[in-house]
């Protein structure tokens, strides 16, 4: 057998870890350049550091062993309907209950005025374990149960799909679903799954991610809290996979530019070297992209086309606030929702092995973005002080802004998002933001990956290069 000349990646997210794993499983040779010091990309793990001060709390508060822990940079969960990453997970040779627990959907809502909403999953098989689970929802009105299955009976009628994409807030409007419920229920789901304000959201891939999730197997609903670190769950296993295979991963490596001959890829520019590439596969943001792109797109008049829509894709923060309690503090379930507040998720990281640390999660932009960090952690403290009496003060925090967390998924996006193939031959791209019809997810991430790959192997094998 003669190997191919290697395929570049040039980024070492989940999207190009993926391409790089699928590819060296089918003895492709791979090289993966990443710019960080560490893969992972958006969904990476960081060192836990106490940064930011509150006057009057003394250092001995403070526990020391926080100082050697892991976080993650913004709290992650899985669905059981990401089968492809979980497919992946098994690739690399990570079972799913070393890295995830999964557990039956349930939500619990906590809203200031102490009328909480519960939700979970009935026993009988999909979908009617979501319509079982909206029936005897606790914390809402007999009329709004029977609006929001009346709802989900609409969308499998219609079997989750929109002829023409509009907002969430003007689809659940359009069911008459009413604020409460809308408050209470759809518009936290929205901006967790999608990161996007309800007013602005595409209900189109709402839809998609809710038809993945509640119509086939029952387990497709399962909620998957992460046990390790993100590095953990995929990334240490994916590289250990590749070298295994014959591929390697530099960190460090910058690509800087791309080299075009008449249409085709001819290799990459890092800043003290060039590596020549007759197959190479941007799987980096859609903005780390199209800054590559930009200075070709006026030589190939097509990749005009695609730099015009890479233009077109916006970018929507997510923010955690880590704060560490004392370690017998407890939510008593892995993750909380809080209704009309900054904080809108708190998960408990005892899963991970960490007692008394919370990550609060805000999605999406808003007015917090304006407050420093310790303005904001300020906030989130009294919020939980207001749900949680019986709890102290924090004894140690961390905020980590992510501000380019994902796309900004609104309505007619999926318009717009590239698909793998690039006009230049020679050039994908990998990456949550490309057509996967899914929001800016691991999920999406991993499948555009994957097909990437597929496709470049479909190439290959077609020119005959691999014999
Ligand atoms: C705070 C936060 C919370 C999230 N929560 C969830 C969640 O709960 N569930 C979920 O499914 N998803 C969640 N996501 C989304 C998920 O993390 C992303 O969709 C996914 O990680 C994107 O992977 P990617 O490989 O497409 O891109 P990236 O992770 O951005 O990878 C691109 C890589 O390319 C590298 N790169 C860029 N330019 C260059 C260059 N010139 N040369 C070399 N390398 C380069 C970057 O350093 C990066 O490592 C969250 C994201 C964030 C930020």
């Amino acid at each position: 057998m003669t190997k191919t000349r290697p395929v570049t990646v040039v980024g070492g997210g989940w999207a190009g870890l993926t391409t790089a794993v699928e590819l060296a499983r089918h003895d492709i040779p791979v090289l993966l350049l990443e710019s960080a010091k560490q893969l992972g990309g958006r969904a990476r793990r960081v060192p836990f550091e106490n940064n930011i001060a509150v006057e009057g709390q003394q250092e001995e508060d403070s526990g020391d062993y926080i100082d050697k822990i892991s976080v993650d940079n913004g709290q992650h969960l899985l669905l059981g309907a990401y089968d492809s990453t979980l497919a992946m997970l098994r690739t690399v040779g990570i079972s799913e209950e070393s890295v995830l627990r999964r557990e039956k959907l349930a939500l619990n809502m906590r809203r200031r005025n102490g009328r909480d909403v519960t939700i979970s999953a009935g026993r009988l098989p999909a979908p009617l374990h979501i319509a079982q689970a909206l029936l005897f929802a606790s914390g809402l009105a007999v009329s709004d149960r029977i609006k929001a299955l009346r709802f989900c009976r609409a969308l499998l009628k219609i079997n989750f799909t929109l002829r023409d994409d509009e907002s969430c807030l003007h689809l659940f409007r359009r069911f008459q679903l009413t604020n409460d419920v809308i408050k209470t229920i759809w518009e936290p789901l929205c901006i967790a799954a999608l990161n996007t304000p309800v007013e602005t959201a595409s209900a189109s891939v709402f839809l998609r991610i809710l038809g993945e999730a509640f119509t086939n197997r029952r387990s497709e609903s399962d909620l998957l809290f992460l046990k390790v670190d993100l590095g953990k769950a995929f990334p240490d296993g994916a590289v250990n996979y590749i070298e295994k295979y014959g591929g390697s991963v530099r960190l460090g490596q910058r690509v800087t530019e791309l080299v075009i001959e008449n249409r085709q890829i001819k290799g990459l520019k890092l800043p003290n070297s060039e590596i020549e590439s007759e197959f190479v596969v941007l799987a980096t943001s859609y903005f780390a992209a199209h800054k590559l792109l930009a200075p070709h797109a006026a030589l190939v008049e097509p990749t005009q086309q695609l730099t015009q829509q890479l233009t077109k894709l916006k970018s929507q923060p997510i923010v955690t606030v880590y704060l560490q309690y004392p370690e017998h503090i407890t939510l008593n379930a892995n993750m909380v929702g809080l209704v009309g507040t900054t904080s809108q998720w708190i998960f408990d990281r005892r899963i991970h092995g960490q007692p008394g640390l919370m990550a609060v999660v805000i999605s999406s932009n808003g007015t917090h973005m304006k407050l420093d960090n310790k303005a904001l952690c300020a906030q989130v403290e009294s919020e939980i002080g207001q749900f949680f009496p019986g709890w102290p003060k924090a004894i140690q925090r961390m905020v980590i802004r992510e501000k380019r967390a994902t796309f900004d998924c609104v309505a007619g996006c999926n318009s717009y998002r590239p698909g793998n193939y690039t006009p230049i031959q020679g050039l994908w791209l990998a990456g949550d933001y490309t057509d996967t019809g899914l929001p800016a997810t691991l999920e999406s991430a991993v499948r555009s990956g994957k097909r990437c790959a597929q496709a470049i192997i479909r190439t290959i094998h077609q020119s005959g290069d691999l014999s």
